[in-house]
């Protein structure tokens, strides 16, 4: 036997008791005659003392860091206590140990505060692995996949594969492709997702489906992406919307509750899409705090159901260059931050300048605790006009208001920045806080500018609302006017779609699904695609709705960045067992890389000369 506990697991209890240990060294203290060393194993450190005897042979075959040994001993109590670990009571007296294996001497130290660097640390993953730290990340990974299994299983959901050598149905992003060795000039692509599959599960009756699945998109890598990454994926029959969300919160706060401990009781709000993008000029709002965006000035085909909403305090109409020109015009209260020096409004000004928020510059008023009003544009604007812009903006005595104006799309996204960036300086986004939403009702199309077409915005599968069906049906997609294609009708179809967002993040997302072949050809259509380029691609599905498709909708969760945010960190690199870098590259292993003459051959495959 090569161990009879664990070095996590001995206790004050077990003092006198004569007992073997495995594991690796972690440091090596001598004192004189005695060596201390802290043994590690996943489950805890026990500190070992070589006495005096065994100190003559630790001389003999010396040991160093990361050396695996077994250690037969007795627990006795130790005289200088470490409350900060369990088994920090008690010490192991060697007996007779055994070098199971060296080890080299480890490139950084396996710390919780290591002296390694990022990409060493990427290189040596499988050293990595043994910090704390990271072990921690690991663990809370495998409780949320235990907890998700657990829940799903409960409602009667079944765990079905699907397959990863599948065919490249480019919609989306981009496919991994696989070529094939059998049918040369032929290629495999990897799955984006299982939609699909899960869709035809549907329709051979597995009404409750799910799977914790590898995805592979082929996308350039913005920060904290992943080309493989794991998702909750999940599809049931014969439900509506109301009946997804409803499963679906059950899900996340079970994993609330098994992972954290939370009893997370409250019912989730849903906020359409048009309303997050209104009040907080964002798709997935942290509504960990309120600070909401007040809308002075926006295109009245923006949001043609809003323009009601638009508070109305003449300050588009002023000498105000800026504010005449603008597209856009949008504020936040800053509460309690009237007392802001020139210097700290001068660098929030450069903030918003920064390229990634693109703004030319920030108005602001300061909302003085005596009901004064100052303003950095006070020379263009009356009294009275400042004080309709506190109005709008919700200001109270103390606020800063921060004021934002250019074109639509980047001052909406700008402001939203802004907010999460105010939000965050003034602690309102609070670590231990969960806030959980619905976003719902989103647009069933994109506008793809490059194209000039309709795009999906979920994916083709994604059915409009029951009320849009007609304009699918009756209007034609093409976009005769791409300057006006806000005003086309296929702009205002909504989708029956939602998405989960936590704290800010989008953490899960799905619709309810096309069932009808007519509907899903007209779908099609509307993306631009002829009739052989639809039966090419997905004629299996649309032969699929022939034979009793049953009406269908689901989702799914991003895995990894759910674990992250559980976890209380901004990458989800650091819960992936064996991640990529930024590049896309795995360093351990070196991959990508070139593959032999041979293997080309095989595959019918010749690489072109790079130009
Ligand atoms: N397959 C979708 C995705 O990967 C999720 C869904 O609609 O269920 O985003």
């Amino acid at each position: 036997m090569y161990r009879t506990h664990t070095c996590g697991e001995l206790t004050i209890q077990d003092t006198g008791k004569t007992v073997t240990l495995a594991g690796w060294v972690q440091t090596i203290r001598k004192f004189g005659a005695i060596t201390f060393v802290d043994l590690r194993d996943r489950y805890g450190i026990t500190q070992l003392v070589f006495d005096e005897d065994l100190n003559h042979q630790l001389e003999k075959t010396p040991i160093g860091r990361e050396f695996v040994l077994q250690i037969n001993g007795i627990v006795r109590e130790r005289s200088n206590k470490n409350p900060a670990i369990p088994t920090g009571d008690i010490e192991l007296r060697v007996e007779s140990f055994n070098i199971l294996n060296a080890s080299a001497t480890p490139p950084f130290t396996i710390q919780d505060d290591t002296d390694g660097g990022d990409d060493l640390r990427m290189k040596y993953r499988y050293l990595d692995l043994r910090r704390n730290i990271v072990k921690r990340n690991i663990e809370l990974r495998y409780a949320v996949s235990r907890s998700a299994r657990n829940y799903l299983h409960e409602q009667g959901f079944m765990d079905i594969e699907t397959p990863f050598l599948i065919k490249s149905t480019p919609e989306g992003a981009r496919d991994f492709v696989v070529p094939s060795r059998m049918n040369a000039g032929q290629f495999y692509a990897l799955p984006q997702s299982p939609q699909t599959f899960k869709q035809l599960l549907m329709v051979s009756g597995y009404d409750r489906y799910y799977q914790i699945v590898k995805c592979f998109r082929d996308e350039d890598l913005r920060a904290d992406r992943q080309p493989e990454f794991t998702q909750i994926d999940c599809e049931m029959s014969f439900v509506e919307q109301e009946d997804i969300l409803h499963m679906f919160e059950g899900l996340i706060k079970r994993i609330f509750k098994d992972v954290k401990g939370i009893d997370y009781t409250e019912s989730v709000p849903g906020m359409s899409w048009e309303d997050a993008m209104w009040h907080y000029g964002n798709d997935k709002p942290d509504i960990r705090f309120d600070m909401k965006v007040a809308n002075l000035k926006v295109p009245a085909h923006v949001f043609p159901d809003k323009v009601g909403e638009i508070a109305d305090t003449s300050i588009a109409k002023s000498d105000f260059k800026v504010f005449n020109e603008a597209e856009t015009i949008v504020a936040i209260a800053a509460p309690g931050c009237s007392e802001y020096s020139r210097k700290q409004t001068d660098e929030l000004t450069e903030w918003v300048k920064r390229p990634q928020i693109g703004m030319k510059g920030l108005a602001f008023i300061k909302y003085n605790t005596d009901g004064s009003l100052k303003s950095s544009v006070d020379k263009f604007f009356t009294s009275e006009q400042l004080a309709g812009i506190a109005k709008a903006v919700q200001a109270n005595p103390g606020d800063l208001i921060l004021i934002l104006a250019g074109d639509e799309e980047r001052t909406r996204k700008a402001i939203s920045e802004l907010r999460l960036e105010m939000g965050k300086r003034l602690g309102m986004r609070k670590a231990d806080e969960y806030k959980l939403l619905w976003v719902l009702d989103f647009p069933l199309f994109e506008y793809s500018p490059e194209e000039n077409r309709w795009v999906a915005r979920h994916h083709p599968f994604t059915a409009p609302k029951p009320a849009d069906i007609d304009t699918m049906i009756y209007h034609s997609p093409v976009i005769s006017d791409p300057e006006k294609y806000l005003q086309h009708p296929y702009a205002r179809i909504k989708a029956n779609a939602y998405d989960m967002v936590l704290n800010g993040n989008e953490i899960g997302g799905g619709s309810i699904r096309i069932y009808q072949r007519n509907l899903q050809e007209k779908m099609f259509a509307a993306l631009g695609m002829s009739r052989e380029e639809s039966m090419h691609k997905f004629g299996f599905l649309l032969g699929a709705f022939e034979y009793g498709a049953p009406p269908h909708g689901g989702l799914a969760f991003g895995f990894d960045r759910l674990c992250a945010i559980l976890g209380g960190s901004e990458s989800i690199r650091d819960f992936i067992a064996f991640p990529k870098n930024n590049a896309g590259r795995d360093v351990m292993l070196d991959a990508p890389s070139t593959i032999d003459t041979k293997q080309l051959d095989e595959l019918s495959l010749s690489i072109k000369p790079s130009v």
